[in-house]
């Protein structure tokens, strides 16, 4: 495919479409080093940045010192830990000691984390370079980017077009080659639904897998940290870096962590695959439906078995989700009021109205509207008819996903039943914006593991996601699904041509 049909061009040698394992392999072969490495990053970014805006900070310094510290160790003689040295962009929900850290929401303005999440600090310790912060919907709500206080992220693929949401900078910064590799967070599709938009490997790991300390809370039951990367190695590398058990974390599981990467390599063939029936709605977009149809023929033709399953609570998971996630984030959105840390108003005479035009001129407009569902959804006399009818649908998703499991390995779907969208498209239709994680939705519910990985392109030269459902804590079998699917294809050689 050539760079002028903008249908995106194989893996060449430029360092900043490498992914982070040809990193560590150049590196390691002393072909170039992490400095260099680090170089060709920013000077990507100093290309490409100004018309993609997937960062709101950068932490150059922070990350030209840890690429130095890799190659001063290779130098020594070390044998470096596969993530060293390397560029990779955290999602600024995610607290960074030292760094500003906003969830892009104008209520943290001035807020600097003394602490690290634990992601960022098993990432840092294993060498890991922090490119930067990037650009999220304000507090992880929304499908776009665009709900961000601080600017609105451009899909690498075409530029009139959204990446995703809400962790659609990190996917624009991976796309662009302006990280090698980026961690989001999925509350009910904001890494896959990115990932699948922008032509990228995007995991949600089971909810308990990863520790969620230091990611600043949306909706406690839903929230997981996970990778966007450019190929299934990569998704490997950085789950194996921060999954695990984290006393800091009451909910993270004590569950053992398997070796992701040597799972690759387990065969394939004689797996079961389940595609749920309720998954290939009216209204899907035909190229997306024709792309995932042809991924499920290649998955027959390596020796899997396909049959037509049924998840028949599908239809309720949008509505069960949007009381669930707004009626937590009412919650934990109680504690910006403007005396702590954050924004605060510059006009009120009483404590009252200082939180009330703290919170009035602090969030933005989709911010609102959540924690006025969520409330509502939450006070007396709606809670059994709202939020506790919510969680009980929420047990039947579960129990569909247990059923289904019994028969078969996997589920595969459609990750969004449209490509990237145009910008300001529907900004302006919050029911067609929820619409657009319907099929990402039951897997934060039921609490299990997803991945969403490239399967095609459309006419347009848009990416096209394929996402596979997992059983709980079984990341490796969805890891090794996705990765001989990689090898089958093409897909994920792909890369973004920035116009
Ligand atoms: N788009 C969904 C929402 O707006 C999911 C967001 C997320 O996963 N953080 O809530």
């Amino acid at each position: 495919m050539s760079k002028e049909s903008g249908m995106g061009k194989p893996t060449g040698q430029a360092l900043h479409e490498l992914t982070l394992h040809e990193m560590h392999d150049g590196i390691t072969r002393r072909a170039f080093s992490a400095a260099e490495v680090m170089r060709a990053i920013y000077d990507r970014i100093a290309a490409v940045e100004p018309k993609v805006r997937a960062y709101v900070t950068l932490t150059r310094e922070r990350a030209e010192a840890a690429a130095a510290r890799a190659d001063r160790e290779r130098q020594a003689g070390a044998t470096l830990p596969p993530l060293a040295g390397l560029p990779i962009a955290i999602k600024d929900n995610l607290c960074t000691k030292g760094v500003a850290t906003t969830c892009a929401s104008k209520i943290l303005t001035g807020f600097v984390p003394p602490y690290n999440a634990t992601v960022v600090d098993r990432l840092e310790r294993l060498g890991m370079a922090m490119v930067g912060k990037t650009n999220m919907d304000e507090f992880a709500m929304g499908s776009s980017t665009e709900n961000s206080s601080v600017t609105v992220t451009k899909n690498p693929w075409d530029t009139t077009r959204i990446p995703g949401g809400s962790s659609g900078g990190s996917a624009a910064a991976v796309a662009a080659g302006c990280a090698a590799a980026a961690l989001g967070s999925d509350t009910g599709g904001s890494i896959r639904q990115p990932a699948a938009l922008c032509g990228l490997v995007g995991l949600k790991p089971t909810y308990g897998r990863v520790s969620r300390y230091g990611l600043i809370a949306f909706a406690s039951s839903l929230d997981q940290i996970g990778p966007l990367t450019k190929d299934v190695t990569d998704s490997a590398l950085l789950l194996q870096a921060i999954a695990g058990l984290d006393r800091r974390d009451s909910t993270s599981a004590s569950v053992d962590v398997p070796d992701y990467r040597a799972a690759l390599r387990q065969p394939v063939a004689g797996l079961r695959l389940g595609v749920p029936k309720e998954y290939f709605v009216e209204g899907m977009d035909p190229e997306v439906e024709q792309a995932v149809r042809e991924a499920i023929r290649v998955y027959e033709k390596m020796g899997l078995t396909v049959k037509e399953i049924s998840l028949p609570h599908t239809r309720y998971a949008v509505a069960t989700y949007y009381l669930v996630a707004t009626a937590e984030a009412s919650s934990n959105l109680a504690r910006y009021d403007g005396v702590k840390y954050g924004y605060r108003t510059a006009r009120a005479s009483t404590l009252a109205e200082l939180y009330a035009r703290s919170r009035a001129e602090g969030f933005g407009p989709e911010v609102k509207r959540r924690i006025m569902l969520g409330t509502y959804a939450l006070s007396a006399g709606y809670y059994n008819a709202y939020y506790q009818k919510a969680q009980q649908v929420r047990t039947l998703l579960r129990r569909d996903f247990d059923a289904a499991f019994a028969d078969v390995d996997v589920i595969v779907t459609p990750t969004t039943p449209t490509p990237a969208f145009r910008i300001g498209e529907k900004a302006d239709d919050p029911l067609q914006m929820y619409l657009s994680d319907i099929f990402t939705i039951s897997v934060n519910l039921a609490g299990i593991p997803a991945l969403s990985m490239p399967c095609g392109l459309t006419r347009a030269g848009l990416p096209v996601g394929l996402q596979l459902l997992g059983k709980p804590f079984d990341e490796s079998t969805l890891l090794r699904t996705a990765y001989a699917y990689e090898q089958e294809t093409e897909w994920h050689k792909k890369r973004a041509v920035v116009k």
